[in-house]
Formats: structure tokens, sequence, C-alpha cells
């Protein structure tokens, strides 16, 4: 069982970080947070892939006052992530951001921290003090070298010294992150800032790469924290559709029992047994299964020897066999039918249960 450390709460809008709150999945858009339409679309597909808390980049003031037309349409918290220009920060508030995003070592000076945080207890809107391992003071890294997994100490000590750079305000609705584009000392980083601080953290590993490489890189840095009760919220970082980073998370969540969310899919690799074309099929269930939000467990298998008794655990699965296809649920055969027919037939009884799954749903809401 994992035992997860013991962090301070804090609330970005709606949703608490921290303590005993579930650990939360975030996003980030890359649309132009300027424009309004495409970035509410972006988030709207992340909302429905069930992402909690979506940042966007403020560049300027134009996409500070963008803030305002896109909280009005959307559902879940909205960060803006700002660097340098602490009026920035200010605007974003000012228009109704949920949380910010900042490096305050990076906003020129103690007076203009003063107004940021002024602004920030104000419009009781939480920071994370976000640090990168590209993005560390000269005199820390003179003094600890650029940051390693056997030597975090830079990375940690930044961030911390930005925290203090806060707190010298009495302000302490804080969340840290400390991004570094390596694996080991992205988990060894997390580790010893855990050691040293009771706020909450923000996991990920930053510039981690595209679908493959990014999964592999994150899932494996995220895994190892969270399996030791580390981490509070995250993110999966990579070079694709947003929603892809939403759906790893979940999956991440699911591996380690930690929360899970939607259907589970399970399919075989397929061995020489196969006599159907499984990939086709499941290629198309997947993409089914990516709208789906009751938590049933679906298989699909590549015969009808092993499969159904493999994939017992499946509230429905199918298997495919020499010019026929099986259709089991909880491992005993519901219905044999024809190859042709298999994929038809299949999604149809998927859908019904879906179907069902969503009333069953509902009605427990009311
Ligand atoms: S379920 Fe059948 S086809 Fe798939 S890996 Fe197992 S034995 Fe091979």
């Amino acid at each position: 069982m994992i035992v997860r450390r013991a962090t301070r709460q804090i609330a970005v809008g709606k949703v608490t970080i921290g303590g005993d709150s579930p650990i939360s999945v975030q996003s980030m858009t890359n649309t132009d947070t300027r424009d309004v339409a495409q970035t509410v679309a972006q988030i709207h597909r992340l909302e429905a892939a069930g992402c909690e808390i979506v940042r966007v980049a403020v560049l300027d003031n134009e996409a500070a006052e963008a803030i305002r037309k896109i909280q009005e349409q959307i559902t879940i918290p909205l960060i803006g992530d700002i660097h340098f220009d602490h009026r920035l920060a200010i605007a974003a508030m000012e228009n109704g951001v949920d949380g910010i995003r900042i490096n305050p070592g990076n906003l020129g000076g103690k007076e203009k921290i003063a107004q940021v945080v002024a602004a920030a207890k104000l419009h009781r809107v939480p920071i994370r003090v976000g640090v990168n391992s590209g993005s560390i003071e000269k005199d820390l890294l003179k003094t600890y070298g650029y940051p390693t997994a056997e030597n975090t100490e830079a990375l940690t000590e930044s961030a911390m010294r930005n925290v203090r750079l806060l707190e010298n305000h009495g302000f302490h609705e804080i969340k840290i992150s400390i991004k570094s584009s390596d694996v080991l000392t992205t988990i060894h980083g997390y580790r010893k800032l855990s050691a040293i601080t009771d706020y909450p953290l923000h996991l990920g590993v930053t510039e981690a790469g595209g679908l493959i490489a990014g999964t592999v890189k994150s899932s494996v840095a995220l895994g190892i924290l969270l399996g030791q009760g580390i981490g509070d919220t995250f993110r999966i970082s990579l070079t694709r559709d947003p929603v892809e980073e939403v759906r790893v998370g979940f999956e991440l969540l699911r591996s380690l029992k930690i929360r899970e969310r939607g259907p589970e899919l399970i399919s075989c690799p397929t061995c020489g047994r196969t006599r159907i074309d499984l990939f086709g099929l499941a290629e198309e269930v997947e993409r089914y299964v990516q709208t789906m939000v009751s938590p049933l467990k679906v298989a699909v298998m590549g015969c009808v020897v092993n499969g159904p008794g493999e994939a017992r655990q499946a509230d429905i699965g199918v298997a495919g066999g020499n010019g026929v296809g099986i259709i089991f649920k909880k491992g005993e055969i519901w219905k044999k039918v024809k190859e042709e027919e298999l994929m038809e037939v299949f999604m149809a009884e998927l859908k019904k249960m879906e179907e069902e799954g969503q009333k069953r749903q509902n009605s427990a809401k009311k």
C-alpha cells in the first residue's frame, strides 16, 4: 500500500491539492492563449478526457485579458504561466485566473515580488513556484554545480530560495515543482525536496519527448515517486495533443491503484495462435473506449483457447478464432459469431453496456 507523504493543502479554484486530496491530473494548452475560441475548444477536449486543472501561457497583455473570456466558458481551474513580467501575473489574477505559475526570482526584484504577492492575497490565488534545471540562478550553479542525479542541491535550493521570497511576505499558498528532463535527477530532486518541505509538490519531467519516449520517461520518474507517496499533482509532458497527456496520466494512476477513471482496456500482444485481424479490432475498440465514462473492463484477445481465461476479470471481451470469434463476459462465453460480424456485434453490445453504465452513474448522482 502506498503511504502518502503528509503535505499542506491548498486550493486551486474548486480543486484542492495536497493533504488528503486526490492526486490531480493537469495539462497545458498549446494554442495561442489570445485565440479564445481555439483555446476554449482545446480545454473542452481536455475536460472531456478528465483533465482537472489546465495551464495556459500568458505572454502578453492580450493573453492576460483573454483569460476572462476563457474562464467564462470552462469548468476546470485555470492557471496562468508567467515568466519575467510581474505586470502580466497581476493582470492574469485581475482577470480571474485560479492560480499562477511563476519563478519569483526572475520577476525583477523585491518590490515587484511584493506586488505579485499582494495581488495573490487579494484574489486568493495560489502560486506554483516552478524551477527548471535550465533556469537556476548563476550563484547556485557556481556553488553546487549543474543538477545531476547525484547532486540536485542547486535545483532544490533554488526552489526553496524562491519559496522564501514569497514566505517573506507571509504567503504560504504555495506548491512547488522542480523540473528536469532527466529521469534520475527528477526522482532524486523531488525525494530531497519532499524531505525538506511540506508544501504540496507538482511533479513532472520537462521536455520528456513524444508519445513513447515521453510516456516512458514520465511514467518511470512519476511512477517511482508516486509509489513512494511523493507528489500531489502532476502533468505528463508530451510533444503531442495535450489530451494524450491526460490519458497517460490517468493510466499511470490506475497502474498504481491510486485512482481510476473510466474504462480499462486489456488486450493481448497476439501470438502464433491469432487467426483474426486483432490489431484492427483493437484499434476500433480503443477509439470507442476513449469516449466511455463507465468503469468497465474491456478485453480484446487473440485466441479463444487462452483469451477468455487470461482476461477473466473483463466485464466484456472478444476473442478471435478460426473464421469465428467469441464474445465473453467475466470469462464465460456469451455469444459465438462469424468473424465478419464480430466487430459489429461486439461494438453494439459494448455500447449497450456503456449506456447502461451511464444511466447507473446518473441515477447514483441524483
Ligand atoms: S490470448 Fe491467445 S493469441 Fe493472445 S497472446 Fe494469449 S495465447 Fe496468444
